[in-house]
């Protein structure tokens, strides 16, 4: 299904929104690209000679098109990272896919790929953990850990109650990552787009609802190559920007739980040490 996408340019406006471009009668349309099918009749023709863009604050949508047309999928490379099958956790797609710029090298990918695995392997066990053999009420150690040092900012933006403690905001962090999963891997959310990026390390933007949310990141490809950040650090900082997806904002500094429960995945969940300061790993965070 994804793949007749290839035919016809996709491209974004505003990070989360995708549209295709289609040329009718000498004109330009935008198709906002939904992927289910119940949304169908919500499709809209935009005409482009007519129409503000309103969701890029009243521009012309030609000027938005100028700046996003690059994004073509013929750019970029599709691949799939597969999802381990936690006990309790229903409704898990076999795999998660990805659309990788092609301008990462092939060594750059396969360390995209292991900071993924290892993030999904993290939440594999978390979840095992958490299950503790059916009662569903265990602590897992990424819940312990960050229980320890995280003690501000629980709460998610599109939380309604507040978020008692950093045992349950990690609880409630994991259960946002299986959405983030399953909408990906039944692709219900738009396709997940990596792009390289200059400065940093690892950047996406907060996304403010729960659902359709695409696991998309920018990655900066020197850090890849850079020593300093181990596979520990990479999916670490992989995970504060995926908390951002998962609705969680910073400061991304101690005692924050955007900061704490990655930094925890840092440090391979063991407790922090005065010869290491976290500002060596929070360095990493976007
Ligand atoms: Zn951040």
């Amino acid at each position: 299904m994804i793949g007749t996408y290839f035919k016809e340019r996709m491209i974004t406006i505003n990070k989360d929104k995708y549209y295709i471009l289609k040329h009718k009668n000498g004109k330009c349309y935008l198709i906002p690209l939904t992927i289910k099918k119940s949304k169908c009749k919500k499709r809209k023709k935009t005409c482009l000679k007519k129409s503000k863009c309103t969701k890029c604050q009243q521009k012309c949508l030609k000027k938005c098109l100028k700046t996003c047309k690059k994004k073509s999928l013929k750019d970029y490379k599709k691949i799939a990272i597969e999802v381990p099958k936690p006990q309790g956790v229903k409704n898990v797609p076999t795999h998660i896919h990805f659309y990788l710029h092609k301008s990462f090298t092939k060594e750059q990918e396969n360390r995209i790929r292991r900071g993924i695995s290892l993030l999904l392997d993290r939440w594999y066990t978390h979840h095992n953990q958490k299950w503790d053999g059916g009662t569903n009420a265990g602590t897992s150690e990424l819940a312990a850990c960050t229980d320890r040092y995280a003690t501000k900012k629980f709460k998610p933006v599109w939380a309604k109650s507040s978020v008692p403690n950093a045992i349950a905001a990690t609880n409630l962090a994991m259960n946002q990552f299986t959405q983030l999963i399953r909408d990906n891997g039944f692709k219900k959310s738009p396709p997940a787009i990596i792009d390289p990026r200059s400065s940093t390390t690892i950047y996406a933007p907060t996304a403010s609802t729960k659902r359709r949310v695409p696991l998309s990141l920018q990655i900066n490809p020197k850090q890849l190559d850079s020593q300093a950040l181990t596979d520990l650090k990479l999916s670490g900082s992989m995970f504060h920007a995926w908390l951002h997806r998962a609705g969680w904002t910073d400061p991304k500094v101690t005692s924050y739980f955007i900061s704490e429960c990655p930094m925890c995945i840092m440090r391979n969940l063991n407790s922090k040490q005065p010869a290491f300061p976290d500002s060596g790993n929070y360095k990493f965070f976007d």
